[in-house]
């Protein structure tokens, strides 16, 4: 059953919280939560902060503003109650139709009105009438208004200039009766002109005052002048302009809320003259309650805005790179997790590997040990082998050695009788004869014991020996004569006669019978039977290949590739060991040469290498045997027959 590791694990808050802190997508999200936030918050905050200071200057401005304006029109307040009491207006207000009464008013005035610095100055009777002035003047529209409103003082607008101009009244009694009116005219003109100067050379700051009808009668921007403060519909606009207090038409509406904070400010809309887009500004007024005006400060925002803008961006970068600095951390600490994760795995690993090498190397100690053991009971069972294919060559041997001894037995015991019988006969010539040819026989047994002996001998470990090569083809032969001449073998042997080779004769004669024993053994049904042994020079003549080659029947690819393993045979039960070619191999190895099979077109090749020790001086190859070639082993009593002469 397959559990997937998600129901395996409980899945706990914090575990989630983990996850989630470890996925990048997270943080990215993240980031662009701190980017909209540190964007709003900056924005907010710087605003707010831009607000406040312009605020404060523009409060800190609009005081300054309204004691200029309130100083200028206090300046004189004290003026006209001064001239009250002068003797001279007392003396006019008596009988005011006295001319010469109202030209030393008029002078007086003229003086005052030149040392005060103001504007006019001059004395109406109690319906508006002007009895006596520093000037010849018109007095004001609004004059008989103000008088029947008991007032102190009035803005009216000068049709002549353009500009509104303050008045300032101080009632004229007689037994506590108003009789007429001291007027003290100021002209603001100057200092709205320092105020439109103020506005030309500030960009951000506007200025305006407006009266008690909301109608703006000074302004640092001359198109806002006449203007309606908030909203006048048409009514009321018919009837300000009806009022004649202001020179020119009322402008448009500038549409400020009525009720201003003071100090707070207001934001408000305002289209200013040769800027398309109404601008955002921060509006403030400032009551001047005895004048009964309104003094409004307007400043720009744009400024403000803009670097809210910016300390927006800033606080939206800031906001990303917390997220990208938190981002990299927590990717940093993922690699150093997994890097250390690795270094643990690779630690595990190689600890794991060194176990396996450990076992490993014991396991082939074992098995080298193993090897060693098989290797030395191989050794013991290659000496035994040899000793038991020694004991097989020699059974083979004494079975040849009994059948060729029985035959001269047999006929030395015929011999020996016939030469009795000579003897008493007398015949002396014919038992020496019989006597000679005994001898020979003799010869020829205890020549093939010899070899039997030579056999038999243990042979040396060192192969120190010069041995005549064809000596040995001739004893191993001899020890197979009983066979080859059964089967009317035919040999041919080319060897020289005094070619010496580094071997050990015993062992060497081994190995030849071996082979031409197979030979033999191979060509025992085969109509042709030869049997040919040669050698050719190798090496410069240092060393010397020996061929033994037959016409048998040979063996079959499939065979050839086992002709060296022991036990490898293709003979009957109780005939081959399958040993011979595997302890021949081996002598001639420990000759120094190698033995070698190979299949010919009618029978088979077996060839071996071995160091030279030196060659006859006559060097040439002389005919092997003396059975003068093929021709007379073929069908004759070969080797151990009577005409054998090696
Ligand atoms: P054995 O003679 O006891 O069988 P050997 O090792 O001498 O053992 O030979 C192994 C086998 O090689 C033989 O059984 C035979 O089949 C094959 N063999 C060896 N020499 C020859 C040869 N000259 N011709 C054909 N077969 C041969």
């Amino acid at each position: 059953m397959v559990v997937s590791s998600s129901f395996s694990r409980p899945r706990t808050p914090a575990l989630r919280l983990r996850r989630l802190l470890s996925r990048p997508g997270f943080y990215l999200f993240a980031t662009g939560l701190l980017m909209v936030l540190g964007f709003v918050l900056a924005h907010r905050l710087s605003e707010r902060s831009g607000r406040e200071q312009l605020s404060a200057l523009s409060t800190e401005r609009l005081e300054l503003y309204a004691s200029n304006l309130a100083a200028e029109l206090g300046r004189h307040a004290s003026l006209p109650s001064l001239l009250a009491i002068d003797p001279t207006l007392q003396a006019l207000i008596l009988s005011p139709q006295d001319a010469e009464r109202r030209r030393l008013a008029s002078q007086m005035l003229a003086r005052v009105n030149v040392r005060a610095g103001t504007h006019q100055i001059f004395v109406a009777d109690a319906q508006g009438q002007v009895l006596s002035a520093s000037e010849g003047l018109t007095p004001p529209a609004r004059l008989p208004e103000a008088l029947a409103q008991g007032r102190s003082h009035f803005f009216a607008a000068d049709p002549g200039t353009g500009s509104t101009d303050f008045y300032l009244l101080h009632p004229l009694r007689q037994a506590n009766r108003p009789v007429g009116v001291i007027v003290v005219r100021f002209n603001l003109a100057p200092l709205e002109a320092t105020w439109v100067d103020l506005g030309l050379r500030s960009q951000g700051e506007r200025i305006l005052v407006a009266d008690d009808q909301d109608v703006v009668i000074m302004s640092s921007v001359q198109a806002w002048k006449y203007a309606v403060l908030d909203h006048a519909d048409p009514s009321r606009r018919q009837a300000l302009q009806a009022s004649a207090r202001y020179p020119q038409a009322i402008g448009p509406d500038l549409d400020l809320p009525v009720t201003l904070e003071v100090h707070q400010g207001q934001q408000v809309q305002l289209p200013l003259p040769g800027i398309s887009a109404s601008r955002p500004m921060l509006a403030q007024q400032r009551q001047l309650v005895p004048l009964g005006l309104r003094l409004v400060a307007l400043s720009d925002l744009t400024e403000v805005r803009q670097r809210a803008q910016l300390a927006a961006w800033g606080g939206a970068a800031f906001g990303a790179s917390i997220g990208l600095l938190a981002l990299y951390l927590s990717s940093r600490r993922r690699a150093l997790r997994q890097l250390f994760k690795a270094q643990t795995d690779l630690q595990q690993t190689h600890a794991q590997l060194e176990q396996l090498v450990d076992s490993r190397t014991a396991e082939l100690r074992q098995t080298n040990d193993a090897l060693k053991s098989q290797i030395a009971q191989r050794l013991q069972t290659e000496g035994e082998l040899l000793q038991a294919s020694k004991l097989a060559v020699l059974g083979q041997m004494s079975a040849g050695l009994s059948h060729e001894v029985n035959q001269p037995l047999t006929a030395l015991r015929a011999l020996a009788r016939n030469s009795i019988r000579l003897l008493e006969s007398g015949r002396q010539d014919a038992v020496a004869a019989n006597l000679q040819i005994m001898d020979d026989m003799v010869e020829r047994m205890s020549q093939i014991t010899r070899q039997l002996k030579s056999f038999a001998r243990k042979a040396d470990e060192q192969v120190t020996g010069a041995v005549p090569l064809l000596d040995c083809v001739r004893n191993a032969l001899l020890l197979l004569e009983h066979r080859s001449r059964a089967l009317d073998l035919q040999a041919d042997i080319t060897v020289p006669a005094g070619l010496r080779v580094r071997a050990e004769a015993n062992r060497l004669e081994q190995v030849l019978v071996n082979l031409f024993g197979n030979a033999i053994d191979a060509m025992q049904n085969e109509p042709e039977r030869l049997l040919q042994v040669q050698t050719v020079s190798l090496d410069a003549g240092r060393r010397v290949l020996v061929k033994v080659q037959d016409s048998g029947a040979g063996v079959s690819d499939e065979q050839l590739q086992h002709l060296f393993e022991p036990f490898f045979t293709t003979k009957p039960a109780g005939e081959g060991l399958g040993l011979g070619l595997v302890i021949s191999a081996k002598i001639v190895h420990e000759f120094g040469g190698t033995l070698r099979a190979e299949r010919l077109q009618h029978g088979m090749s077996f060839e071996f290498d071995l160091a030279v020790d030196r060659i006859a001086p006559h060097g040439q190859a002389e005919p092997a045997l003396p059975l003068e070639g093929a021709e007379r082993a073929r069908g004759g009593p070969a080797l151990f027959g009577e005409h054998q002469d090696v």
